[in-house]
């Protein structure tokens, strides 16, 4: 087998590297897969947020939220300003 570490091809029944000393077991092998297995898992769920979201989905996300702070918005501007509001209103008629 070759070695996960340096890559020497040392005997199969080899529990350290003759060339780089590092531990070259099943045990090793097994931590080195699961921590191979974890990296891609993380770059999916970091893609689910920047990249694995259609655009048109963003956007009819986006839309009820920008609604409903433009209503919010409204609604602070004229419990806030009721007489600007009826002046304008007032002058507009
Ligand atoms: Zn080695």
């Amino acid at each position: 087998m070759y070695c996960m570490h340096c890559g020497e091809n040392i005997p199969d029944s080899s529990k350290f590297c003759k060339y780089c000393g590092q531990r070259v077991d099943e045990d090793t092998a097994k931590v080195q897969e699961k921590a191979a297995e974890k990296a891609p898992h993380t770059e999916t769920e970091d893609g689910f947020f920047f990249k694995g979201v259609h655009p048109i989905k963003k956007i009819l996300m986006l839309i009820p939220a920008a609604l409903l702070t433009l209503v919010v918005a409204a609604a602070v501007f004229v419990c806030t300003y009721p007489q600007l509001i009826s002046e304008v209103w007032d002058t507009v008629r």
